[in-house]
């Protein structure tokens, strides 16, 4: 996959993308990440990216016409090529934008092709968003001074769902929010917990007795359905916890359903 990334802080994307999966990835070849300065495409002697709003008020907006060069530099699609199916996206980062989770994260790791458009100040011009960008997105409920944050975890999310990015790959269909069937996560103790849309289950590693702190017996046992109920069901209970609006998003088993009564019932 080919990500780049078009911001005012190129300097900005040297941490985050020289760590873990995604600096495995970009030397496996698997994705190939540009970073390109938006002020490169600006024209005049001060490299001016920004100018007051229209109707007045507060702030700085971004110009359209160094986002639209930069893109077009490019050679990427065009928006109708794109909105029409094209294995490509062109996202403008928006606090107004569509919600990303982990379901766009899905979409957006079958693409060819990623760009991410980073805003700053008040925010873009409309028209990037209306006439160059196929989508906006944003990454929560909550405005950040920039999009580099938002484009940063966008390019986590999906790189390491990019097919041999992540060492073993069912452990990216096992986490939370993930909505494949427990059958087709695999067999083993780990992959019939798929969270099939839920939080994902306690993790434990060594030592069994850490300062007095020890591990649910059941994940010693080697009883693998033992483990796999017990693993769906602190599933269920972490969900109803602290993200109960989940649950209604969830198909649920019978079994499942009856898990919920009795962590119900034990919580009243
Ligand atoms: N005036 C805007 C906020 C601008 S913040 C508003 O009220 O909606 C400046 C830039 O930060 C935006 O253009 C966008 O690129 C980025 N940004 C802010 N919050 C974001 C979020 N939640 N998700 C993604 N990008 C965000």
């Amino acid at each position: 996959m080919k990500i780049d990334i078009v911001t005012i802080f190129p300097e900005f994307f040297r941490g985050p993308l020289e760590h873990g999966i995604i600096r495995r990835a970009q030397e496996a070849g698997l994705a190939k990440i540009e970073v390109h300065d938006l002020r490169a495409f600006a024209h005049d002697r001060h490299r001016t990216v920004d100018d007051r709003p229209f109707g007045g008020g507060e702030g700085m907006v971004l110009k359209p016409e160094p986002i639209f060069e930069s893109i077009e530099a490019m050679q990427v699609g065009s928006r109708e090529e794109r909105l029409a199916g094209a294995k490509q996206s062109v996202v403008l980062l928006s606090a107004q934008g569509k919600r990303f989770d982990q379901s766009v994260a899905n979409e957006l790791a079958t693409m060819e092709r990623l760009v991410l458009i980073c805003g700053r100040y008040e925010g873009v011009d409309e028209r990037v968003g209306e006439h160059l960008a196929d989508r906006e997105l944003s990454i929560g409920d909550y405005v950040l001074s920039g999009g580099e944050l938002g484009a940063a975890v966008i390019i986590d999310c999906v790189t390491r769902l990019i097919p041999g990015a992540v060492g073993n790959e069912a452990s990216t269909r096992q986490e939370s929010f993930t909505r494949f069937s427990s059958t087709e996560a695999g067999n083993g103790p780990s992959s019939t917990c798929a969270s099939g849309g839920l939080l994902d289950y306690p993790h434990y590693t060594r030592p069994a007795d850490f300062r007095g702190m020890g591990v649910p017996e059941v994940l010693s046992s080697g009883n693998h359905d033992e483990i796999k109920r017990w693993r769906r069901r602190t599933a269920l209970e972490k969900t109803l916890r602290n993200r109960p609006d989940l649950l209604d998003q969830t198909t649920l088993s019978d079994e499942d359903k009856k898990l919920l009564v009795l962590i119900q019932g034990q919580s009243d």
